[in-house]
């Protein structure tokens, strides 16, 4: 579905990524873990279009859309949860669901989008008139995905989205991760929460230093005496 072909972003004259090549596979939920400042966010970023490689191709369903506007990678069926869930955090739950379906294929949807994401978070039914701000973070992470789906994307990117939240509270998210996947979604997942991350995943890849190091099946990796170490502590 997705293809990224040596990849190369920097800040300045930092670079970021390296010679990133990668592929994602329709269906599938791929996994990407690192340490801090690996280039996970660089990663994801990139992939919605709002950092500019480079070097290197992105095409999506065969097309190549390098370069292009962010609004065009959204249009090509791509949405992003950014790190931090980025809410408006003055308008009502409601104002912000409705910023993610702001284009026309999913505007004319709306309804039927919001149904399916009240249905994947019921708790956010009653909170719709309330400001975005008020909300728990879970329930603000729960408004940021619903707020990606809004636009219904076919590839669906989720920076951390554990970030802050208590362990009940993680599990409550990955579990709406998990029916979304099971809905047929396309999914990049970046993750710190490795191990339960990578029970979620089909694929992972690890990031280090902005190159990716190992990838393959998420048993394979934990079998991997160096992951185990560096990643899930044992
Ligand atoms: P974290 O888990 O801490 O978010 P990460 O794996 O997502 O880390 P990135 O945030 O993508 O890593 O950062 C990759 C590298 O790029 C780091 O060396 C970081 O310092 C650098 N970097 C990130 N954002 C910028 C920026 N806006 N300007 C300059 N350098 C940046």
């Amino acid at each position: 579905m997705l293809e990224l072909q040596q990849l190369t972003v920097a800040y300045g004259e930092a670079r970021a990524l390296w010679d990133v090549s990668m592929k994602v596979t329709q269906g599938e939920l791929l996994c990407v873990v690192g340490p801090n400042g690996a280039g996970k966010t660089t990663l994801v970023n990139t992939l919605a279009g709002i950092l500019p490689p480079r070097a290197g191709r992105i095409t999506m369903e065969g097309r190549d859309i390098t370069g292009l506007a962010p609004h065009r990678f959204c249009e090509a069926g791509i949405a992003l949860v950014p790190e931090g869930r980025r809410l408006f955090t003055g308008m009502t739950v409601a104002e912000n669901l409705d910023v993610g379906s702001y284009l026309p294929a999913a505007k004319a949807k709306r309804r039927e989008t919001l149904d399916e994401v009240l249905a994947l978070f019921p708790a956010l039914t009653a909170r719709l008139t309330a400001p975005a701000g008020e909300l728990s973070g879970g329930q603000q992470q729960m408004v940021a995905i619903g707020r990606a789906l809004m636009a219904r994307p076919r590839l669906l990117l989720l920076d951390e989205p554990s970030l802050g939240l208590s362990p009940l509270v993680t599990a409550a998210v990955f579990d709406a991760v998990r029916k979304i996947s099971q809905g047929g979604m396309t999914i990049v997942l970046v993750e710190q929460n490795v191990s339960q991350a990578l029970r979620l995943a089909h694929r992972a890849c690890v990031l280090e230093l902005g190159r990716i190091v190992a990838e393959g099946e998420p048993q394979e990796l934990m079998k991997r005496p160096e992951i185990r170490q560096a990643y899930l502590g044992v």
